[in-house]
């Protein structure tokens, strides 16, 4: 037997102990251990037909696919004290399409905003099975808006939501009641430590986890969907694959740090362990969202310099918003919009803490900016000319959206955070977690942030729930097949 665990450790992790392997291995009967994220004496032990790591959209897809595909005994585990990770804090836009030619369109817009880095199989999946969420939704009790919106950091209007400014919310309270219905043990605090190999170190075995109560327990299993988000949280893996990145940036999913962000990369570090590839992991989106903004679609707000002026826009790719608030001296923008656009969720908040201010006047907005008034009222005018003929002037590019012009206005000061992760495991259009020799690793399955390739090298405004929901469904539906498949070739021989 040979561990894997520890070869491939990140700097910032514990230390696996290579004597604690061989006892644990020892321990496991024929398996190895893949690589621990911690090391500790023997667990308790227990089965389970599958094992879901997470409970995000990709982690709640891939339970209830699981469960409605005949898999019995499904553990989910959730090492935060709630479900919904980076999902249940989403805006909740979602790209879907329904007709071939929006399929097509879907996937060409992946593939050109990951700049040659997205996998087109992968690409082409997510965008086929993008209407397939919508219904699965629907059929939980979702109830969408009936046009599609143009999500920001998305080239066109694609997106979908449940009409209410905590669409995340909503997603992951419809899965998660729908999960209480089934015999899916769902188990909070409970996080997943590492993965049990087969002796070969060709297929999973089983998963070690720690509980609630901090014991370590090993669930013998066929089938390991690892649904745990993206890295953007961990230092440890942005020094490792994005050194360039001020250590200290913050997460758009916990702005001013103060808020638990599950997104530590541990799907990643336990299938690395396991041998599997990483793809993109340089890839790590950031995004204005960390302060003044209040709206997720394209139309509602002007983003304006230090002077006053708008300097990209506002419809732009992701990347492009990032090229151009980071050639700002001030790496900052403003963002002012008025009392006609519908807000997120997050307004009543940012107003009282002070984040985003209220104005009566334009005049009194810039006064509070720091801006030039003549500058910022002459932006604005124009701004709200392009919107009424559809085109804008500043950037020469069609336009849709409402003017700003109805008090109080609303602004604030807005600087990047960390988003999300493009890369991650690879895996193919099945799920299945694929090694650096393109076999893949049998009975381990990853879906959504936690996975890589998808994407490339950035990612489509929208696309990151489609992925998840899309991915999580299918990781899910081969995992139940495949615990199937060797109950079956077990009862025939
Ligand atoms: C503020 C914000 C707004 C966003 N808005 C949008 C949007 O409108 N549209 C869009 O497409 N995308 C959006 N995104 C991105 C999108 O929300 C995520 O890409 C998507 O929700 C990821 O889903 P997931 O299931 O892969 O991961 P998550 O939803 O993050 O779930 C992962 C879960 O795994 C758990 N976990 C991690 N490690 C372990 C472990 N070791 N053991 C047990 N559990 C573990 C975590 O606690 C978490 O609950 C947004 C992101 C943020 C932060």
């Amino acid at each position: 037997m040979r561990p894997h665990g520890g070869r491939h450790q990140s700097a910032g992790e514990p230390p696996v102990k290579r004597r604690t392997l061989f006892l644990f291995a020892g321990a496991a009967g024929s398996g190895l251990i893949a690589g621990r994220l911690s090391a500790e004496p023997l667990p308790r032990e227990e089965e389970a037909d599958v094992v879901v790591v997470g409970t995000g959209a990709a982690g709640l897809s891939a339970a209830l696919a699981t469960v409605s595909e005949g898999a019995r005994r499904v553990v989910v585990l959730e090492k935060a004290p709630m479900a919904g990770g980076h999902t249940i804090i989403s805006s909740g836009s979602l790209a879907a399409e329904k007709s071939p030619e929006g399929i097509v369109g879907l996937t060409n817009e992946i593939l050109e905003t990951g700049e040659g880095r997205a996998d087109p199989q992968l690409a082409r999946t997510l965008a086929e099975g993008s209407w397939g969420a919508v219904e699965r939704l629907s059929a939980l009790g979702i109830t969408w808006i009936t046009t599609p919106f143009r999500a920001v950091g998305a080239p066109s209007a694609r997106s979908w939501n449940s009409g209410s400014p905590q669409s995340g919310y909503d997603y992951v309270q419809v899965m998660m009641a729908a999960l209480r219905k089934t015999n899916a043990a769902v188990r909070f605090l409970t996080r997943a430590e590492g993965l049990l190999l087969s002796g070969d170190g060709r297929s999973v075995e089983g998963l070690y986890a720690r509980t609630r109560a901090g014991d370590s327990v090993l669930i013998r299993t066929k089938a390991v969907v690892l649904a745990t988000g993206g890295y953007t949280a961990s230092k440890a893996l942005r020094r490792r694959f994005a050194p360039e990145l001020p250590p200290e940036l913050e997460t758009t999913a916990s702005a001013g740090g103060e808020l638990l962000d599950g997104a530590d990369g541990d799907g990643i570090l336990m299938a690395e362990m396991a041998g599997a590839k990483l793809v993109d992991m340089d890839a790590l989106q950031m995004l204005p969202l960390a302060g003044g903004r209040l709206l997720d679609y394209v139309g509602g707000e002007v983003w304006l310099n230090d002077s006053g002026e708008r300097f990209v826009s506002e419809g732009a790719g992701f990347r492009e918003i990032e090229r151009a608030i980071s050639s700002q001296p001030s790496k900052a923008m403003w963002v002012i919009s008025d009392a006609r656009s519908p807000k997120g969720a997050t307004l009543g908040l940012k107003l009282m803490d002070g984040t985003v201010r209220e104005a009566q006047t334009l005049h009194e907005a810039a006064r509070g900016m720091g801006v030039p008034y003549t500058a910022l009222e002459e932006t604005i005018a124009r701004y709200n000319r392009s919107v009424r003929k559809h085109w804008d002037d500043d950037f020469g590019i069609p336009m849709r959206g409402l003017p700003v012009e109805t008090p109080p206005f609303f602004y604030g000061r807005e600087h990047f955070a960390l988003h999300y992760s493009c890369g991650g495991i690879a895996i193919t259009p099945r799920a299945e977690v694929l090694r650096p020799d393109g076999l893949v690793i049998a009975g381990l399955y990853a879906a959504g942030e936690t996975t890589g390739g998808v994407h490339g090298a950035a990612r489509v405004g929208g696309c990151g729930l489609t992925d998840a929901f899309v991915f999580g469904d299918i990781a899910g539906r081969e995992a139940a097949r495949r615990v199937r498949a060797l109950t079956d070739r077990a009862k025939a021989s």
